[in-house]
């Protein structure tokens, strides 16, 4: 399963994101796939559109689809060195698909800063520099054996060259890999090399309770929304320490808990999302009276792939699939509606399911 990771410098509130992310722990009975690890949290994916769902077709019950958020313990600052701890760290990025880069933005004296003050441009620029540091050693390495077929003038080496220079040269200039520009031909090779600095971030920007609901007015968040814009990447506010406060809550309460504090949407929320689109997963949906339920798929992935989701013999005897549209289906009021008014198609093998389908598969056993 894809999965996300959650670093950070020491203090700067990730396990107190983390322990948020598994208090609110999805239950794992329902999502037997997923690891167990006391550094994976599992966490359901909020979805509005499950809640129509239900009001529609009033099934026995609902479930959320879920994924993983891994906590990456280690050493940071000297990983490159590859040192113990630091080098766990480095290997345990490796493994994941999407990096959450919890970064503080709070002013807290009870505090401590491991460096002294609260920076949060030169925080992220420590974790990327271990990064970036260790991508220049992997690209270095290639280089080495490239360079002398590229002189023989190679077309293959040539081709590979050129891409590993232009990773150096960015590398060099303390830049990460995502920070480069390539064509689609050279995005294969760089996807192939397993960067570091390759996998796509975003940044958890962690506020004090005060300033959680103006927050364009901490010049701190100000500040990593601008760096993150140069690199593409997100930012979402959070407030880890209310985080865990609400995670103790169920349902109405939270709901209370959020509108007391005038806030719309949890961050923990909104940052379960943004991972959620980061990592390219996209959520189809089944429902029948028995259960309404949301299913994630890779973007791209195809209606036999999708039914094996749900379980491998869906697949295996795959036939067709009736699929129509979210949109389509609330816009109907019903699916008896929707197929009256030929909203409901019939898919082969070769249909790319899309985000907001609601399908049901036909299959031999
Ligand atoms: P980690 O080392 O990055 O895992 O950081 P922790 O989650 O252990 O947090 C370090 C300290 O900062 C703890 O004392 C937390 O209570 C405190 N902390 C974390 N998030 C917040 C926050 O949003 N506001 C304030 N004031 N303190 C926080």
């Amino acid at each position: 399963a894809l999965t996300t990771g959650i670093v950070g410098l020491p203090n700067v509130g990730k396990s107190t994101l983390f322990n948020a992310i598994t208090q609110a722990g999805a239950e794992s009975a329902n999502y037997p796939f997923c690891t167990i690890d006391p550094n994976v949290g599992i966490v359901e994916v909020p979805d509005e559109r499950l809640n129509t769902l239900t009001e529609m077709v009033v099934p026995d019950k609902t479930v959320p689809t879920a994924f993983e958020f891994t906590d990456i313990a280690g050493i940071v600052e000297g990983a490159s060195k590859g040192e113990g701890l630091g080098n766990k760290f480095l290997s345990h990025i490796r493994q994941v698909d999407a990096i959450s880069h919890v970064v503080r933005c709070f002013n807290d004296d009870n505090v401590t800063h491991v460096s002294g003050s609260v920076d949060p441009i030169r925080d992220i620029q420590v974790i990327n520099l271990e990064l970036i540091l260790a991508d220049l050693e992997t690209v270095e390495k290639r280089i080495g054996k490239v360079e002398k077929m590229a002189k023989q003038k190679d077309k293959d080496a040539l081709f590979e060259f050129e891409v590993l220079s232009k990773l150096r040269d960015a590398f060099e200039d303390e830049k990460p890999a995502r920070s480069v520009e390539f064509t689609k031909e050279q995005e294969k090779l760089v996807k192939g090399l397993h960067l570091l600095t390759w996998k796509p971030v975003l940044y958890a920007a962690n506020v004090s309770e005060e300033e959680l609901l103006d927050a364009d007015a901490n010049p701190y968040v100000q500040q990593v929304k601008e760096f993150a814009a140069e690199e593409n990447s997100e930012v979402i506010v959070v407030c880890a320490k209310i985080e865990s406060e609400i995670a103790e809550l169920e349902g109405d309460e939270k709901e209370e808990f959020l509108q007391d504090l005038g806030i719309e949407e949890s961050g923990l929320d909104q940052l379960i999302k943004a991972a959620y689109n980061l990592l390219g997963l996209e959520t189809y949906f089944t429902a029948g009276k028995q259960e309404v339920r949301a299913w994630t798929i890779r973007q791209g992935t195809k209606a036999p792939q999708a039914a094996g989701v749900i379980h491998t013999d869906f697949e295996r005897g795959f036939i067709r699939a009736e699929v129509v549209s979210y949109d389509d289906l609330v816009a109907a009021g019903s699916m008896a509606v929707a197929k009256e008014q030929g909203k409901v198609r019939l898919e082969g093998k070769d249909y790319v399911v899309k985000d907001g389908d609601v399908v049901h598969f036909r299959f031999n056993v």
